[in-house]
């Protein structure tokens, strides 16, 4: 695609757009609403270089961390499988960046669109080299056979490429995830000293980057959920306290916040794929030092993607969601770690916080906080024989007209890691793209987005944003914020869906 536009100038390194934003300031007179629209001068700078990315995963032996590896190998070497459902070819379907398109605009009167992927230059998913740690010791081969996530024969086709993939010793801090993970610990960095782990983690991510001639490395939680650490801005309030308190051996100071830290002092983005507050301020400051990026946190796949969809579609038609009421029962490693209550509660957490924006932006149906307060109800059971394929059983319940209900009961399997397996993918992708993109508003100096990524939050359960920036959770419009901002970035026109082109000519 090329854009023709006196806004957009490109050179060998360079993609510049301008853009004059279009916003509208509310000033509150009494209980009138004064509306000044205004424009304001920003301009995007990519750098259309692609570098050679690294990827070390946190919890690379389990189902997330195989499935993503050997997902992404069997599409680089186009391995394909037969099943009793015939033969299979690999795809990147759930991937927002591979397999979803962006209107890029209309051709007489057709609308055309292009892949995500292609608006702007993106890493190949097939070129990333993976590496990482986990407190199991097993090979990738091994450890994809024991998640039982993939076809058996795409198992074995995979087995010459995996097996020579070992996770490094891991740090395990056994008080901050459930007792019962403590058999598949034999992978272990020893000692409880936390500034030596920290500084063995690092160097870990300085051999992998070097060995592997790589441009950049991102970090990725996708170990156990932990429970939350008991924050105190006197131990992880700023980069300073938070060293201070690995150099103690702080006991609230967890695996996932020391992975963060050696992310951060490497000059590494870390995302966080699970709920617990592993992002402490400490962490927001040394990654803001080293000019890199932190996001989280938990993963949305299935059932809180469409509990933000569907909310998202009661609200915006002027219908009550009055209770949310949902069961899930799990089979797999997550869910067995997430049968202890400290781990659950994270879980809890991190589902409960996401349709919280919907619902207070709507003040004719929730005029109150206490109306805003609905019944939303988290259960979540281990049922070893359903494996990865997660039930979701959630009712909703909504007042509609003149007092009336509208329930709806919705029941989703969730193939936990085939979901979120190309979702990570896209956090990585999209992640390393925004490391190449800079802004600049009103003719100041170019500078690199705030250090907490929450353009991200599409792919996130709870995201997490800067300070003083409100989160969005409305499915519909965390996905128009990411494409709207790979379009601005590449020249091209933000749809409002106004459609006049093709009304009009
Ligand atoms: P899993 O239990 O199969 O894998 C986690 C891996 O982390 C295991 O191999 C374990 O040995 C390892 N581990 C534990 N502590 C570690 C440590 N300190 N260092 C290194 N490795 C460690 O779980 P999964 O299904 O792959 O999910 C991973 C995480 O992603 C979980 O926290 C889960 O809640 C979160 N998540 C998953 C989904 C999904 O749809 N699959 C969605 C949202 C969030």
């Amino acid at each position: 695609m090329k854009v023709l536009s006196t806004t957009t100038q490109q050179d060998d390194h360079f993609l510049i757009s301008d853009y004059d934003y279009k916003s509208t300031n509310i000033e509150k007179n009494g209980d009138k609403y004064i509306a000044k629209p205004q424009i304001t001068n920003f301009k995007f700078k990519t750098d259309t270089r692609i570098p050679k990315l690294g990827v070390m995963l946190v919890g690379w032996g389990g189902n997330n961390g195989t499935t993503l590896t050997g997902g992404i190998l069997a599409n680089k070497f186009n391995i394909t499988w037969n099943s009793r459902r015939g033969t299979h070819q690999p795809n990147f379907y759930g991937s927002l960046t591979q397999s979803s398109v962006i209107k890029i605009g209309t051709c007489n009167t057709e609308e055309v669109f292009v892949p995500f992927k292609d608006v702007l230059p993106m890493v190949n998913p097939c070129d990333i080299v993976f590496g990482g740690w986990d407190i199991s010791s097993l090979n990738l081969a091994d450890a994809m056979g024991r998640a039982q996530v993939v076809d058996y024969d795409l198992q074995q086709k995979l087995r010459p490429y995996l097996e020579k993939l070992v996770p490094l010793p891991s740090i395990y801090y056994p008080d901050f995830i459930a007792a019962n993970q403590g058999d598949r610990a034999d992978n272990v960095i020893p000692g409880n000293n936390k500034l030596e782990h920290l500084n063995i983690i690092r160097k870990n991510i300085a051999d992998f980057k070097q060995q592997n001639n790589l441009d950049k490395v991102i970090l990725l939680w996708t170990a156990n959920t932990e429970r939350f650490c008991v924050e105190d801005p006197n131990v992880h309030g700023t980069a300073e306290k938070l060293m201070k308190s690995i150099e103690s051996s702080h006991p609230e100071i967890s695996a996932s916040t020391i992975f963060a830290c050696a992310a951060c002092l490497e000059g590494c983005s870390f995302i966080n794929g699970s709920p617990q507050n592993t992002i402490v301020p400490g962490v927001i400051e040394l990654a803001e030092k080293a000019g890199v990026f932190v996001a989280g946190d938990d993963f949305k796949t299935g059932q809180t993607k469409f509990k933000t969809c569907l909310v998202e579609y009661l609200v915006g038609a002027g219908i009550k969601p009055k209770a949310i009421i949902s069961y899930n029962h799990l089979g797999n490693n997550d869910g067995k770690n997430l049968s202890q209550e400290s781990c659950f509660k994270s879980k809890e957490r991190s589902k409960k916080t996401c349709v919280d924006d919907i619902l207070e932006s709507n003040k004719v149906l929730y005029p109150t906080e206490e109306e805003l307060n609905i019944d939303h109800t988290i259960v979540i059971k281990y049922c070893p024989e359903t494996g990865d394929s997660k039930k979701a059983m959630d009712e909703y319940i909504a007042e509609i007209f003149l007092g009336g209900r509208q329930t709806f009961a919705v029941y989703n399997v969730c193939e936990d890691s085939l979901l979120a397996a190309p979702l990570i993918m896209d956090l990585l992708l999209l992640c390393e793209l925004f490391e190449r993109i800079q802004f600049s508003k009103d003719s100041t100096e170019f500078q690199r987005f705030d250090t907490v990524l929450s353009w991200l939050s599409y792919l996130m359960k709870a995201p997490k944003s800067e300070s003083g920036i409100t989160t969005i959770n409305a499915l519909s419009r965390q996905r128009a914020m990411l494409e709207n901002l790979v379009k601005v970035c590449a020249g091209l026109t933000v749809d409002d869906n106004l459609r006049l082109e093709v009304r009009y000519g």
